[in-house]
């Protein structure tokens, strides 16, 4: 790293927020440098899981649905760019109930901005999908282009991209900021110094631990748990070209075929007990396993006695109502504000970092929605 450099900005935090950040800051001809604690991708970093879902439906928050929509555009320019697959277009199946506010006001999205979907009846969900017991689902939307994105290797192919446009990547792990109005640098753990016009921490649940009096009651993280299950040898129906990604939403579930080979994906949405993203256990628990083998007794019984292959304990950084974070400090006027991917914010990795550029630049299509006077302590989950 060349200490001395004075950076036009530094983003620090190489999660999917952060590297998008850097990376479209940098495509502005600004000189950025991009720093990692743990590295891009990390084990401990809500984006460093296998995979991540990627779909517009959003049930009456077409905002994220837009910017579902402009991220897959990027996530695939990226894709052909980094001459990987990563993306995967399995479609995602939403499971509905009878009465069903949320995929309805999906549906009457869809339809608006044009997105392909097919609406399925039990009959057709039985002959296509023959793996799902239906149960009370009573009919589906299969959103046709969405899918799965490669997440840890998404992130590092970005800051791969990042670097490649002349950002400077470094692991370093950042020192909480001190100061009153303006901050002129930061610290390093290993006792470096950088030095930037504008700072952006996109700390995803470190933001809390980094800036405890502002964000510490507002950004609540949580132990999420997932399992991956072994198919027989043989049978593809749970194979991704068979198989579309499945939302139960009215039972807080998504299931994620095996595309990298590492089993079929299932967990469990609802938020977990507090965590500490440095500290806390990565095991998975055997109430987790338990509740994840009873679901799918009831809803897949082909895999209900399937070999567990492995889990992942991530964590979400939960705003009080799900929307993102991405705000101007209070009282730093040189340092922005970016998490609260709150369990769904990976897809829209690019459009955050669009955002972020934008607000930067001075612009003023200010999205209410993400800003800090918006966030509370209470937590009202709304947005999925
Ligand atoms: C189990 C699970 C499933 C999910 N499923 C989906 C899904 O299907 N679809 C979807 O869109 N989203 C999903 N999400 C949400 C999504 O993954 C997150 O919203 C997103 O990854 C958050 O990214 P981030 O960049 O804000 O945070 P992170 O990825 O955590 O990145 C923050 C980075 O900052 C670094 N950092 C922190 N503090 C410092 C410091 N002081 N100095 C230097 N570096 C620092 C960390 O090392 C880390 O790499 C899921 C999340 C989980 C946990």
């Amino acid at each position: 790293m060349n200490a001395r450099r004075a950076y036009d900005v530094a983003v620090i935090g190489a999660g999917v927020f952060g590297a998008w950040t850097a990376y479209l800051i940098r495509r502005t001809g600004a000189s950025v440098i991009l720093i990692d604690q743990y590295g891009a991708g990390n084990k401990r970093a809500s984006s460093g899981g296998e995979t991540r879902i990627i779909r517009t439906g959003y049930g009456p928050d077409e905002i994220y649905s837009r910017s579902a929509a402009r991220s897959t555009e990027l996530w695939s320019e990226l894709g052909k760019q980094a001459e990987q697959a990563l993306f995967h277009r399995t479609g995602v199946l939403w499971l509905a109930r009878e009465q069903d506010n949320y995929s309805m006001n999906t549906v009457a999205t869809f339809e608006r901005m044009n997105v392909a979907f097919e609406r399925l009846t039990p009959a057709e969900l039985e002959r296509r999908f023959p793996q799902i017991q239906l149960g009370p689902i009573a009919w589906a939307i299969l959103e046709v282009n969405a899918g799965v994105l490669m997440a840890r290797r998404s992130v590092r192919a970005v800051v791969e991209a990042a670097t490649r446009a002349g950002v400077t990547y470094v692991e370093e792990s950042v020192l909480p900021p001190t100061g009153n109005s303006r901050l002129e640098s930061v610290a390093t753990s290993g006792g470096g110094r950088i030095t930037a016009r504008t700072f952006v921490f996109a700390c995803g649940p470190w933001l809390p631990k980094v800036f405890p009096e502002i964000l510490g009651q507002l950004i609540n993280v949580t132990r999420q748990e997932v399992f991956y299950f072994g198919v027989p040898a043989g049978d593809y129906r749970f194979a991704p070209s068979v198989m579309p990604v499945w939302i139960d939403f009215n039972d807080l579930v998504y299931a994620i075929p095996d595309v990298g080979g590492s089993g079929f994906k299932i967990a469990i949405d609802a938020h977990g007990p507090e965590f500490d993203p440095d500290k806390g256990d990565r095991g998975a628990t055997g109430e987790g396993l338990i509740a994840v083998r009873k679901y799918l007794s009831m809803r897949v019984p082909a895999l209900a006695d399937a070999p567990l292959l492995g889990s992942e304990v991530c964590q979400y950084e939960n705003t009080s109502n799900g929307d993102f974070l991405i705000d101007r400090h209070p009282t730093l006027e040189n340092v922005w504000l970016v998490g609260g991917g709150s369990g769904h914010g990976f897809k829209h990795g690019p459009t955050v970092g669009e955002y972020v550029v934008r607000r930067i630049a001075g612009g003023n299509d200010v999205e209410p929605r993400f800003s800090l006077a918006s966030k509370t302590t209470i937590q009202r989950r709304s947005v999925y």
